[in-house]
């Protein structure tokens, strides 16, 4: 075992991570980043439509708009203090990523350009509004490559291919981490004053994903299992627009530039359940309505899927309908949509500029994570009680800005907003902390857990139970859910998870670059969060944003305006019994923007 000391650990090179490390360091703490990836492999990197902040650049627009649409896409579940620092901090936060040197596509003027994104509205809900700052279709490989850069010049220092594994505790205070080297299975402490976790989300608990394979919610379940409560897990979000059968994700960029949705009948069916905003409605609305066109059976061709359709004859005829003045052509396609026209092209051969892309909707997106508050602290409570030394910013925490569903853009917002927080706030913290011991023997639990799997000699492969675990999330806590459904994958993972204890099988019970020991443990990983997440969905008997319960199919104001904290009681962190988890609440913050101005008080969905 070797033992590194840094006054900041940061687990995580995303977005999120790398801006804290750059924040931190500029506030002269020593930081080192852990991470299971190269940086710039990290998922910040598929991001594809853009980061939306009240520029203005094209037409008129405001912060409180941004905050207004964040609230309100969000199902009036977000915090609207955190909603508040996100939007009013995204326009300088936009503005110091182009003086860092981000290429963003540019206005006849030279500014910034913007472009529309579903949810982002003018004046209230009036009408779409250009927020999206957009670098062609790849803004996050552009985010990522320009904060890695930033973070090499200010001496960062990095542990590349190091998962961690375990947070260490000590005397209620964090004191650390363990990781693995992926090189050697070796395994590594690092202490900490302050740790954060940026390890992103864990769409892959799902069959049908748009997140990389390295998406296992490790952070998320590694704090979950020492102790700290999971908040709205059961929302997460469903993307309408995934690749058909393979869910690879098409930017909601395509409908800002004016893609329309077909069904089977060839007809644009958004008209129907958004009269107003269409096919520029929130995901979950979308999402929702491409399900009751597949169980009309208007599917294309009576198969589950519909068609995306950027063809400019067909944008160009619905705009003209609309009484719009704008047109497009292949060349603006070629230019705004290049990773799309490539993605469509390599996976689907299908070329958009000649077809229509065939979709369905896709996991995406975690609302929910480690409870923070927007200083991002991690709290433990429904008081709000910091557990010191302990941070999360970007997918894994849970802020609450997003509510019960996250806008386009906003999750990079969310990224660089309170990354750079956090890495203030640790920057300052580490000045008057002081180090915490490490625990006793900080490595005996989780080694005997490496040690178990490492010599499993059971019957079910990893990719079986993973498999088993994806289809039944898929099929009973998806897009639309239903008791006794939710009740049926809570079943399931309990079951997959004995198997996972008792009868796991592995081949590889080597050190160096033992890929199929981390998929064992990452596989475990899923298994925690799939059940937490089946568990608070089938707690929440109304129907909220992403959480759709057709039992319940009514927003409950009166009893749910509260966010579920799913706390994880077993009496050890791996336990061979059944998993164990005790719902708690607490409340929105829905008062700080409410006060002032009613709009944002909850009220009737008119899309
Ligand atoms: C295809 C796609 C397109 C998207 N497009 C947009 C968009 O246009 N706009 C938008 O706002 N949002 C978009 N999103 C969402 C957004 O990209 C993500 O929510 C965001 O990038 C997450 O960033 P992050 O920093 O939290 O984590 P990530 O970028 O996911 O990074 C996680 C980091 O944690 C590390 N890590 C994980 N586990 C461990 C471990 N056990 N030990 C050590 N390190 C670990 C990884 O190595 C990685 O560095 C998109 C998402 C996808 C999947």
């Amino acid at each position: 075992m070797q033992t590194h000391r840094h006054e900041v650990v940061i687990v995580g090179a995303g977005g999120a991570g790398l801006m804290a490390a750059l924040y931190a360091s500029r506030g002269g703490a020593d930081v080192a980043v852990v991470s299971k990836l190269y940086p710039t492999r990290s998922h910040t990197g598929a991001a594809l439509g853009g980061i939306g902040a009240a520029l203005g650049n094209l037409e008129e627009d405001s912060p409180l708009w941004h905050a207004y649409d964040t609230v309100k896409g969000g199902d009036y579940l977000a915090d609207q203090d955190a909603a508040r620092v996100l939007a009013y901090e995204a326009v300088d936060a936009v503005i110091e990523l182009e003086h860092m040197g981000l290429p963003y596509d540019r206005t006849d003027a030279g500014r910034i350009s913007q472009r529309r994104f579903g949810g982002h509205t003018s004046n209230f809900g009036e009408k779409p509004v250009r927020r999206a700052c957009h670098s062609a279709d790849r803004t996050g490989h552009m985010i990522l490559q320009t904060l890695y850069q930033q973070c090499i010049k200010n001496n960062v220092r990095f542990f590349d291919e190091y998962h961690v594994i375990d947070l260490l505790v000590n005397e209620g205070r964090c004191a650390g981490v363990t990781a693995v080297s992926l090189a050697t299975g070796e395994m590594h402490v690092f202490q900490a004053k302050a740790t954060m976790f940026a390890t992103g989300g864990w769409g892959r608990v799902w069959r049908i994903t748009s997140n990389a394979h390295s998406l296992t919610g490790d952070g998320a379940a590694v704090v979950y299992r020492r102790g700290i409560p999971m908040q709205d897990m059961e929302f997460f979000q469903f993307h309408p627009t995934g690749l058909y059968g393979l869910g690879v994700l098409l930017t909601e960029g395509i409908r800002g530039e004016g893609g329309v949705l077909i069904n089977g009948k060839g007809q644009r069916f958004m008209e129907k359940y958004a009269p107003r905003i269409k096919d520029l409605a929130s995901r979950d609305v979308i999402s929702r309505s491409i399900y009751l066109e597949l169980r009309d059976g208007l599917g294309i061709n009576g198969k589950d899927y519909v068609y995306l359709d950027i063809r400019p004859e067909t944008v160009n005829r619905y705009l003209a309908e609309a009484g719009e003045t704008r047109r497009i052509d292949n060349a603006l396609v070629i230019k705004a949509l290049a990773e799309t026209l490539d993605l469509c092209r390599t996976y689907a051969g299908v070329d958009p500029l000649t077809e229509p892309m065939p979709i369905q909707p896709t996991a995406h997106y975690a609302m929910g994570g480690i409870p923070t508050n927007i200083d991002t602290e991690v709290v433990l409570d429904e008081n709000w009680t910091v557990f010191p030394g302990l941070y999360a910013a970007g997918e894994v925490a849970c802020v609450s800005c997003h509510g019960a569903n996250r806008l386009g853009t906003n999750s990079l917002v969310d990224l660089v907003v309170f990354g750079r927080r956090g890495g203030m706030v640790m920057a300052d913290y580490v000045k008057q902390a002081d180090w915490v011991a490490l625990p006793k023997d900080p490595t005996a639990e989780i080694e005997a857990e490496f040690k178990r799997l490492r010599t499993a000699k059971g019957k079910t492969r990893v990719a079986q139970l993973r498999q088993r675990m994806q289809a039944t999330m898929m099929d009973n806590v998806g897009v639309f859910r239903e008791g006794k459904n939710i009740a049926t994958a809570v079943n399931d993972v309990q079951e997959l998870y004995h198997s996972y204890r008792h009868d796991l099988s592995i081949d590889d019970r080597g050190y160096k670059f033992n890929t199929d020991l981390l998929e064992a443990w990452e596989l475990g990983n899923l298994l925690e969060l799939a059940h937490v997440t089946a568990v608070s969905a089938e707690a929440r008997t109304e129907s909220r944003g992403a959480h759709s319960r057709e039992d319940y199919p009514n927003r409950d104001d009166a009893t749910w305006m509260v966010h579920t904290l799913g706390l994880r009681c077993n009496d050890t962190p791996f336990p061979d019994e059944a998993l164990k988890v005790e719902l708690n609440h607490k409340k929105a913050v829905d008062t700080s923007l409410a006060t002032e101005d009613p709009r944002f008080l909850p009220k009737e969905r008119v899309y």
